[in-house]
């Protein structure tokens, strides 16, 4: 399989995973849009399902257009092995379902993506697994908070909404001290941004949805593990001891390799939530060009929030590639020279009905719940994205009232901030 340790980002998106198809020569990544695949007789069967031997069973829990996915990505965040899945949510809730059961607790920061929120204080407590929640990544709080039910941490490399950059070392090493796994949702900064395992991070989940696809097309999520976390302990005995449905395997055995073979056999196997073979495509064709899209579109941010910033309307404005932002000496430890992100917020003056009314205005923006697309989003988070939660959660998570949350694209960067203005202007205008 090509792949080079030496490779950089740029070479590992366009060629990592993949050599032209043995069969046909094909240079594209064929879409094998299959469900099954023929064994070579019983034998062979009875091999795979014993997890004997490595190939192909059934599209649920492994297809070759996926595979080529999921090792390009685990060589762009520089992990063992990789599992795709149908969503980004979906890729979380089997990153947790695989290390932790009803009874158990996780402890997680406060600044989540909106959909995490939920699936945290809501499914996921009526599963019985409990998260403890650290608020402004106070880490002697969570220091507290440990106990022998704790099976991982969890937090955002680049949190939502106020783009606070997460401190990865410090989290990794608190985790570490505790016996548990850390995770990092990277999905903010996609592997060319940053990449946490090469920070101590365990386990780094994606929505491949975002700017890993970057086309706004398909919905995916990836679960990538680093394979340095040994989970043979006591704290971990589901991966310690024998597991009856493989006839007895301990997956502690398999090494670097544990995590990342459980999650497919076991969490994938049964829960289902696979990628489509076509979508996996998708995300391959987007992440083709990451790293040329990320260039522009952080740059194109950090120009339109430095404009923002001495627009009159405007009240403030969150990046973390402006000096005064109370990440940037974090942005500055974990992500790409140069590149910050392209995700913005700012104030408008007059709270959340003037912030409503500069939306409606926009004509070249997207209203949008979406961020990560080659076409630039906004939206008021407050009445949407974040509408779940009560005012306090609300000031909790940085979604206030007057806030609007910028997705910036690759449109030209000077068409984007003109509509901005513009909009900014009119609404502020006395007949408006
Ligand atoms: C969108 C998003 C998710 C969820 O991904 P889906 O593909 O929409 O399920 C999780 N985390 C972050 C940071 C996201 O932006």
């Amino acid at each position: 399989m090509t792949l080079s340790p030496q490779w950089r980002p740029e070479t590992i998106a366009v060629r990592g995973g993949y050599d032209s198809d043995a069969s046909t020569q094909a240079i594209s990544v064929p879409i094998y849009q299959t469900v099954g695949y023929q064994f070579h007789d019983t034998g062979h069967a009875a091999r795979l399902f014993a997890l004997e031997e490595p190939g192909n069973i059934y599209t649920r829990i492994m297809n070759p257009t996926t595979d080529v996915l999921e090792r390009r990505v685990a060589a762009l965040e520089g992990g063992v092995g990789a599992v795709a899945f149908s969503s980004g949510m979906a890729a979380i809730t089997a990153a947790i379902l695989n290390v932790a059961r009803a009874g158990d607790n996780i402890i997680a920061s406060t600044s989540l993506y909106g959909g995490t929120w939920t699936l945290f204080t809501s499914t996921l407590e009526d599963m019985g697994i409990h998260v403890r929640f650290v608020a402004d990544e106070d880490l002697a709080q969570a220091d507290a908070m440990f106990d022998p039910a704790t099976r991982a941490v969890f937090v955002e490399a680049i949190g939502n909404p106020r783009l606070n950059v997460t401190d990865i070392r410090a989290w990794a090493d608190l985790a570490h001290r505790h016996g548990v796994p850390l995770i990092v949702d990277n999905t903010f900064c996609t592997p060319y941004v940053a990449q946490p395992l090469k920070h101590g991070a365990d386990i780094v989940v994606h929505s491949l949805t975002k700017w890993m696809g970057g086309h706004g097309n398909a919905l995916g999520g990836i679960v990538v593990d680093g394979g340095h976390f040994n989970y043979d302990s006591e704290r971990f005995s589901y991966y310690s001891q024998p597991d009856a449905s493989y006839h007895g395997l301990v997956f502690a055995s398999l090494g670097e390799a544990a995590y990342v073979t459980r999650l497919r056999v076991k969490v994938l196997r049964d829960t289902g939530a696979a990628l489509s073979p076509t979508n996996a495509y998708y995300i391959l064709q987007g992440l083709e060009t990451l790293p040329v899209r990320m260039r522009q579109a952080c740059t194109s941010a950090q120009k339109i929030a430095e404009q923002l910033l001495n627009h009159p309307q405007v009240s403030w404005v969150t990046y973390p590639g402006l000096p005064h932002h109370p990440s940037h000496a974090l942005a500055k430890e974990y992500l790409r020279p140069g590149l910050y992100g392209s995700m913005l917020n700012f104030g408008v003056k007059g709270g959340a009905d003037q912030a409503l009314r500069v939306l409606d205005r926009l004509k070249l923006w997207l209203i949008v719940a979406n961020v990560g697309d080659v076409r630039s989003m906004a939206i008021h988070p407050a009445s949407t994205t974040h509408q779940q939660l009560s005012p306090e959660e609300q000031e909790l998570a940085g979604a206030a009232g007057d806030l609007i949350r910028l997705s910036v694209g690759l449109e030209h960067p000077d068409d984007l901030y003109e509509d901005l203005a513009q909009a900014l202007d009119e609404s502020a205008s006395p007949d408006a």
